[in-house]
């Protein structure tokens, strides 16, 4: 697949990502996510069905996996 990005020649290809997002004010990250990257820019694109498969993901697990540390930049 074509890279999105706008004057990018890269090709996407299916990597397996670490995805972070925001839930309910939390930082929530969620290893082994499949998604299109793009070899060049590092763009990263996932399906609808892996946002539909995190969404229930995060609506239905109780308990993670795992714990991560978090650091804050400042
Ligand atoms: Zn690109």
């Amino acid at each position: 697949m074509k890279c999105s990005i706008k004057d990018c020649s890269g090709d996407c290809q299916i990597r397996e990502i670490t995805h972070t997002v925001r839930h309910h004010g939390q930082v929530v990250v969620i290893d082994h996510v499949p998604a299109d990257v793009c070899s060049v820019c590092g763009d990263v694109v996932l399906s609808p069905e892996t946002v539909r498969h995190i969404e229930q993901l995060l609506r239905t697990a109780d308990r993670p996996a795992r714990e991560v540390p978090l650091y804050e930049y400042a």
